[in-house]
């Protein structure tokens, strides 16, 4: 079965988000599974202009662009799915074919277990174990959690939310992560959303912030890996991808998180009260919080933030300021791993690195060049984390101490020494050297070139 749609013509100035495509006809975007199921990733996208979805069995699914004159696809399967996006599709045709799917999302706030409930008592301790709390959630942490602190932060009452809009947008969100990748998935956007929630209640934040700032950094925590393929930027460039022609290179996987994001809001009219000037000021805000998130943008940010530390001119009344602070907050949230407990870091560091060999292992097989940090024959999880540290977390997180000094800074820095000393530890273990310290990251750093500090 090949299934194509065609895509719509484009009325907006900006790339539209694939759902709200969808909603006029067209389907969504590739997946991991689908640049993994193809049999040449250099095939996905030799042409612009159409989506399929090729299903040879019950199991691997896969999408390829093809030309505008190859579409051909019956009405009926077009109105099935022209709705859904790529995640949704899969349940459904799940669904459609009688095979039941051992997943339930259509929790409730009286259906959590015991357990559950008491962890979210807790959901602003740092030693939150977001693992634990997805398997007592049947897989749904991120809709409970995101749910929990809406109602905890009142922006339900606040914002005059439909609650049962709210759950239909979280569900969407959470379902259009995709739970085959090791690491970007659902469960790293709910530990992402759980840290912004500790940075949110931090002195310093709480006393200045707006309902309407906590609405938008809770929204864009849980979305900012939305729909993430499993693969990085430059996989994506080096196979002529189609979200890479899109955003012309740059935060290719960031501007299209946001843009889903964007689709799923607009999707589920979970603001459809608002103004539409508001709304528009929404979209705008949460995708300056999600293009912070691209890593290699770090340098210019950090050092941004450095000056204004330097100056001591940060002013919280201030919503540029504010909201700057909200990016950097992201960005800590988005990579605090390494300050977590030794026994959640271990697993996210494990999770991380599988993700980068499964994209190691598919360039080896199509002669693609393996990208940095991606060869399981040459790399470690010591050496990758330890240079992670290194380069992008330790000063960032140094930074956010000096902001905001706390006991949580503290703490967080705290386990950061911890962690990588126990790498360290591997590391001698592995190799006889502890003084290994991948220049991945600061190669990285270095390609970015030097920009004027701008309040965005
Ligand atoms: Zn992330």
């Amino acid at each position: 079965m090949e299934v194509c749609y065609q895509l719509p013509v484009l009325p907006l100035d900006r790339p539209v988000p694939q759902h709200v495509l969808s909603r006029r006809g067209a389907i969504s975007f590739s997946s991991s599974s689908a640049l993994f199921g193809c049999p040449n990733p250099r095939q996905l996208s030799p042409r612009r202009g159409a989506i399929s979805y090729d299903s040879s069995d019950q199991t691997a699914l896969y999408i390829r662009m093809l030309a505008n004159s190859e579409i051909e696809v019956s009405v009926s399967a077009r109105n099935v799915r022209r709705l859904l996006s790529f995640q949704r599709y899969l349940r459904s045709s799940r669904f459609f074919r009688g095979i039941t799917v051992p997943n339930s999302s259509n929790i409730l706030d009286d259906d959590y277990n015991g357990q559950a409930k008491c962890m979210l008592e807790k959901v602003g301790n740092w030693n939150f174990d977001i693992f634990l709390f997805d398997r007592l959630t049947n897989g749904n942490s991120l809709v409970s959690l995101t749910f929990h602190l809406f109602n905890l932060h009142g922006l339900i009452e606040h914002f005059q939310l439909d609650t049962m809009k709210l759950r239909r947008f979280l569900v969407m969100v959470q379902e259009d992560y995709h739970s085959q990748n090791p690491y970007h998935n659902a469960v790293h956007a709910a530990d992402v959303t759980q840290a912004m929630h500790c940075y949110l209640k931090e002195p310093k934040l709480s006393e200045s912030l707006t309902p309407w700032d906590v609405l938008l950094s809770l929204i864009a925590a849980a979305t900012h890996d939305l729909d993430h393929p499993g693969v990085n930027q430059p996989f994506l460039i080096k196979t002529n991808h189609y979200l890479a022609t899109l955003y012309k290179n740059t935060s290719v996987l960031e501007n299209h998180h946001w843009r889903s994001a964007v689709g799923l809001l607009r999707e589920s009219g979970l603001f459809a009260h608002m103004s539409l000037e508001n709304r528009q000021l929404m979209e705008s805000q949460i995708g300056d919080l999600i293009l912070a998130t691209d890593i290699s943008q770090q340098n210019e940010y950090l050092s941004m933030f450095r000056s204004h530390l330097d100056r001591g001119d940060l002013c919280l009344e201030n919503a540029n300021h504010r909201h700057f602070i909200l990016q950097m907050a992201l960005k800590c949230a988005d990579i605090c791993n390494p300050c977590r407990t030794w026994e959640l870091s271990k697993q996210w560091s494990e999770k991380v690195t599988e993700e980068f060999f499964h994209q190691g292992d598919i360039e080896k097989k199509y002669h693609l060049g393996v990208s940095p940090l991606c060869d399981r024959q040459t790399e470690t999880i010591a050496n990758i984390q330890i240079g992670f540290m290194t380069y992008l977390v330790e000063p960032l997180f140094g930074e956010w101490a000096r902001f905001s000094n706390t006991r949580l800074s503290q703490t967080m820095l705290g386990h950061l020494g911890l962690n990588k000393a126990s790498w360290k530890g591997v590391q001698r273990e592995q190799s006889g050297s502890a003084d290994d310290v991948d220049p991945t990251f600061e190669e990285m750093d270095s390609d970015i070139l030097p920009q004027e500090p701008r309040l965005s």
